[in-house]
């Protein structure tokens, strides 16, 4: 029987080389790669070349990479680590109302402390709005953090320019949130401080995320325990390790044919999308084309999914993380409509969504959507 997972954005299904890599390197280098003896030399030794590939596909240096469990502890990491050492300098922080619940949350965690925090206007597009964020800047801001493509809208930020503009404030901190954009889009990093993601958004497995830190910055570990000056305790897992640089080397293959195959199927549902009555599409001309999020205006968000989800198709509301009975506090900030934000729904397209699987669910769109306003009206 056949299903169709448009919910790549929340997490993708592992590819199999990618998992072929880790099965074999959980089988054949067994030690711990801080082992003294032989074994766990050669499982150092690995881990290194695959820390090497991954810093030579981001144009980072190896020193520069924390492994952690995932996006959340690498923001939680970057935010409350800035936080804590950078303290005595000030307490100012300035981010977006785009950010996802685990960046959101450390920064509302710190101001429950005393820090101070300032939101970023979007322009009408969905873009920071680089004045102001100039304008926001204090002698006491100490991080700005940034989301590179936000899970809900797929708003594609400028990080290039908002890093050059920021080189002009050394005492300010650059964090990027690139967790929806490694993988999808290209950035460039160079003007950036402190960068997460994790692998399972493309195609490694889940449990394993990385922190770029830039030689300047310290950080404030948040688990202690390790050895001596290591930001992040733990035994480090060469599975995962070298799983994670195989999944970004594959995923960074042939981007621009795969993201052209991604913009057609999103220009082909978009052009459906904009025949049906009370349908509202919320991305704007800056959005990913891996990202489309509407909303119904008669038709609550949970019903509909499960109405996909008969017929074995998936979909989200906001992203995988967030509450259901909230707006969606991305769509809020941009469209300032309170239903809209209340009843989004994100299709998320993968290179591997084809042609066919499109058509099934444009066609089973119509059936439910019908189905749920008639339902309505009875
Ligand atoms: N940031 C963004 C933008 C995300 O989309 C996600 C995952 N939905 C995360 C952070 C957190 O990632 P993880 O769940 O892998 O820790």
């Amino acid at each position: 029987m056949w299903m169709i997972y448009l919910d790549y954005s929340a997490t993708t299904p592992v590819n199999k080389e990618v998992l072929d890599t880790f099965n074999k390197v959980t089988k054949d280098y067994i030690g711990n790669p801080n082992s003294l003896h032989k074994l766990g030399k050669k499982t150092k030794e690995l881990i290194e070349v695959s820390t090497k590939q991954i810093a030579d596909l981001l144009k980072v240096l190896p020193e520069e990479i924390i492994y952690t469990s995932g996006a959340t502890e690498s923001n939680n990491l970057a935010i409350k680590g800035v936080a804590v050492h950078y303290q005595n300098r000030g307490n100012h922080i300035i981010t977006t109302k785009l950010e996802h619940a685990s960046v959101r949350e450390p920064i509302a965690y710190l101001t429950k402390k005393g820090f101070k925090c300032s939101y970023v206007k979007l322009t009408k597009e969905g873009l920071i709005d680089l004045k102001h964020l100039e304008s926001l800047i204090r002698n006491d801001t100490i991080l700005v953090s940034i989301v590179a493509v936000d899970s809900e809208l797929g708003l594609r930020q400028p990080i290039e320019e908002i890093g050059k503009l920021l080189k002009k404030y050394p005492q300010v901190i650059f964090h990027v949130d690139a967790t929806q954009a490694i993988g999808k889009v290209k950035v460039d990093f160079k003007n950036v401080d402190l960068i997460s993601f994790s692998a399972h958004k493309f195609y490694g497995l889940k449990g394993i995320g990385v922190l770029i830190k830039k030689e300047r910055i310290q950080l404030e570990p948040l688990f202690h325990g390790g050895l001596k000056n290591q930001i992040r305790s733990g035994t480090p897992s060469s599975p995962l390790i070298v799983s994670l640089a195989k999944a970004l080397r594959l995923s960074m293959k042939d981007l621009l044919i795969k993201n052209e195959h991604i913009f057609n199927l999103n220009k082909k549902i978009k052009k459906n999308f904009s025949t049906f009555k009370g349908l509202v599409i919320n991305n704007t001309e800056e959005s990913i084309p891996h990202i489309i999020n509407i909303s119904l205006k008669n038709i609550k968000p949970e019903t509909f999914i499960r109405g996909l989800e008969k017929h074995h198709i998936y979909i989200s509301t906001k992203s995988a993380c967030s509450s259901l009975k909230e707006p969606s506090l991305s769509v809020l900030e941009l469209t300032k409509d309170q239903s809209l934000a209340l009843s989004s729904l994100r299709i998320s397209l993968s290179y591997l969504t084809t042609e066919l699987e499109v058509e099934r669910f444009l066609n089973t769109f119509v059936l439910v959507f019908d189905e749920l306003n008639l339902k309505k009206e009875e």
